[in-house]
């Protein structure tokens, strides 16, 4: 560990006047904010929830505690904006199987799921629509391979089985044991849709012993992808009989063997289907507080330091275990460490306010976990105007450093490679150019409006958007050393006699 020659100096003044030392970023104390915001109380702070409220409300308080002012007239300290938090679901959903002989009603949330709804207010009503079964629902011409080949669709409703036929052989011509491109439901939500299907059905295929949807999570969570056409997740043993005389297992396993389309109509067989999902419209907030810039020739320009508040709440379809819909996602490094570290910069650099002759804009964002909303609404309505925004430092993800920070966003603010060099030497941290990629966090929001902007991040762990992102996974004391690497790289920002230049890319 090596110490600052800042700490030292400040160690020796204190020796001399008896002055205490400005504060610095603590462990302890990042880690009772990340306890509190990752507690299963915030229910894994969901956009639209009363968590997300919660920790609002907690760190407007810590702001405020920190000495900052408000970022808004009258005291506020919050920006709201309105998002799209999933859908709820309405009355008189139900899909029905019609055959000659029997139809089959089938119940939402049991029997069958919508895996891609169109948000829309107005109900989706199919009467009679005919059945067509489409093996996989795979059209890759590149590995010659194509259920749909001659088969017409138009109009119709497609039944495919999920996966791809071979999947788990080495030697398959179909991308051996990997998957396809064209196994994404994405590519086969468009294979139907682009020949005409106004409906997708899909069912578990027989190479998985147990149809492993959990058909209740839409019920808790309802937030379906958006793939232009109803796609339906339907339970494997609620249509086997219903198409018996193909032999749903036969079929697959006869497609499996010589990668031979088997696709047909399957006469007779229609489907009725109303679908009634509103879109959850939801009013969150970012969160704003401002330290005054120390030098009245260079207060009117800022730094924005921020990090997003949110999280997926239960899971649904931002969490990577979608299984597991319904335990809380407590987001402890993913953002709670963030935040943490933004209270604690705000707490120290207001105690030291001498050092910061431009001002800091602390922005706590809600909506990134729904596609960086919260910096695109801030970008939008800055507190500071943009044109006077230096610089953006994001912190997403710092609670597991071990040693090391990455560091994103250095190709077009290469102007701030020397103040970082310094900065991570008096943090005693290493800091390597990385990140998770472009688009990934709020910074984005900033580059894309020419405005330098480096993103801090320690990686992502097999706990990233999964139930056991927990706080005793958190190293706090790497944590405090990414927060005094942003701190220590603000102070510089701050001071510089030239703004830190934008490079293209
Ligand atoms: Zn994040
Ligand atoms: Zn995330």
């Amino acid at each position: 560990m090596r110490r600052s020659l800042r700490a030292a100096l400040v160690l020796a003044l204190m020796a001399t006047t008896g002055l205490a030392a400005p504060p610095v970023p603590e462990p302890d104390r990042l880690l009772e904010h990340i306890k509190f915001l990752s507690s299963d109380a915030l229910r894994g702070r969901g956009n639209g929830s009363e968590g997300l409220e919660r920790a609002a409300d907690y760190i407007a308080a810590q702001f405020k505690a920190a000495g900052l002012r408000p970022g808004f007239r009258n005291g506020d300290w919050f920006q709201p904006f309105e998002l799209a938090a999933g859908l709820s679901v309405g009355e008189g959903n139900g899909l029905v199987i019609r055959r000659p002989s029997k139809s089959t009603p089938l119940t939402l949330g049991e029997s069958y799921f919508p895996l891609s709804a169109t948000p829309s207010d107005s109900p989706v009503v199919l009467d009679g629509v005919p059945v067509v079964f489409a093996g996989y629902g795979i059209s890759a011409p590149s590995v010659d391979y194509d259920d749909y080949a001659g088969l017409d669709v138009n109009g119709k409703a497609v039944l495919v089985f999920s996966h791809e036929p071979q999947e788990a052989r080495r030697d398959s011509r179909l991308n051996g044991a990997r998957p396809l491109q064209e196994t994404t439901l994405y590519s086969k939500a468009a294979a139907a849709r682009s020949r005409g299907a106004r409906a997708l059905i899909v069912v578990s295929d027989p190479s998985h012993q147990a149809d492993e949807a959990n058909y209740r999570t839409f019920t808790i969570d309802a937030d379906p992808e958006d793939h232009g056409i109803p796609v339906l997740r339907v339970r494997r043993d609620e249509v086997a009989p219903l198409v018996l005389e193909l032999g749903l297992d036969q079929l697959a396993a006869a497609i499996d063997r010589d990668l031979t389309a088997r696709s047909r109509a399957l006469a007779g067989t229609t489907i009725d289907y109303r679908q009634r999902l509103a879109v959850r419209r939801r009013t969150v907030r970012n969160v704003v507080g401002v330290l005054p810039g120390a030098d009245a020739a260079k207060d009117d320009e800022a730094i924005v330091i921020g990090g997003h508040y949110d999280h997926v709440g239960l899971g649904g379809r931002f969490s990577n275990s979608p299984d597991r819909t319904g335990e809380i996602h407590n987001g402890a490094d993913d953002n709670a460490s963030g935040i943490a570290a933004l209270i604690e910069i705000a707490r120290t650099s207001a105690a030291d306010r001498a050092r910061f002759p431009r001002t800091l804009v602390f922005v706590a964002f809600a909506g990134e976990e729904r596609g960086l909303l919260g910096s695109a609404y801030y970008a939008e309505h800055p507190v500071v105007p943009l044109a006077d925004t230096v610089a953006m430092l994001n912190l997403d993800m710092v609670g597991r450093a071990r040693g090391g920070v990455e560091v994103g966003g250095l190709g077009a603010a290469s102007s701030l490679g020397a103040d970082l060099e310094a900065a991570a030497r008096d943090a005693g941290l290493a800091a390597r150019p990385g990140g998770p990629g472009a688009g990934r966090s709020d910074d984005s929001n900033f580059i894309d409006r020419r405005i330098p902007a480096l993103h801090f991040f320690t990686g992502f762990h097999e706990d990233y958007h999964r139930p056991t992102d927990d706080w005793p996974r958190i190293d706090a004391a790497g944590t405090a050393r990414v927060a005094t690497l942003a701190l220590e790289l603000a102070a510089r920002i701050a001071a510089r006699d030239d703004r830190p230049t934008f490079t293209a890319r």
